[in-house]
């Protein structure tokens, strides 16, 4: 446990930011196909704030794990590393959407929380709540064409793209239930086209959004689904 020490004290939200601002650069890149040299980045946040290339190495493991938890991808070699306080995940996942330009239902510091609770022996049963309390949020959505969906689903015959499973169950309509998932994400610049798009079950979906294999899964998918092309 004693490892897992969260990187929490003197973080200022400018060095948080600078962060966040370098890594979303590092994935820009990368997703365009060039080759990024990390160290090149920590050395320069080390010397721009006075902190080891280190530290700043597993800050941006701890913005994996935030994206890793908003079911987002995350940096190829930056495992997520989850020793991360709420708060600052709270803060890094409001980094990420500003400098998107989006606006999302922020999850990661709740799913935190989750994380410590669960880890705690919880003596008593908590009481909840009667009557939650109804909060708005506005929320970025991207236009989508229906006839990408259906063809994908066409596609797929029911079957799931990725464990080449039936779907498990009919839905309301009868039909085989499967989901439509963007191998790059339009939050990420995906396109919405049948070239970025799969048929996945439920459970296969979750897996590669939140899943440790998620990145495995993704490439899977790029090597055995040819009509699926990175551009
Ligand atoms: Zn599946
Ligand atoms: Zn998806």
């Amino acid at each position: 446990m004693k490892l897992l020490t969260a990187l929490s004290e003197g973080w200022s939200n400018e060095e948080l930011k600078a962060s966040v601002e370098a890594y979303v650069e590092m994935q820009r890149n990368e997703r365009a196909g060039h080759l990024i040299i990390k160290q090149h980045y920590y050395s320069k946040l080390a010397k721009t704030f006075g902190r080891s290339e280190k530290a700043f190495e597993q800050r941006m493991q701890n913005i994996s794990y935030v994206l890793s938890l908003m079911g987002r991808s995350w940096l190829t070699g930056l495992k997520p590393a989850k020793n991360v306080d709420a708060d600052i995940a709270d803060q890094i996942e409001k980094l990420l959407t500003q400098l998107e330009g989006q606006k999302v239902a922020r999850i990661a510091a709740f799913e935190i929380t989750v994380r410590e609770k669960a880890r705690q022996k919880n003596d008593h049963k908590p009481s909840g709540n009667q009557n939650p309390k109804p909060r708005r949020v506005l929320v970025t959505q991207f236009q989508r064409d229906a006839a990408v969906k259906a063809w994908v689903l066409q596609q797929a015959e029911g079957i799931c793209e990725c464990c080449e499973k039936p779907a498990s169950f009919r839905g309301t309509d009868g039909l085989p239930y499967l989901e439509l998932h963007y191998v790059r994400q339009l939050a990420e610049g995906g396109a919405d086209t049948v070239s970025n798009a799969v048929a996945l079950c439920p459970n296969c979906h979750r897996e590669i959004h939140y899943g440790a294999n998620a990145q495995a899964l993704a490439a899977w998918l790029y090597d055995n689904v040819p009509r699926l092309s990175l551009d």
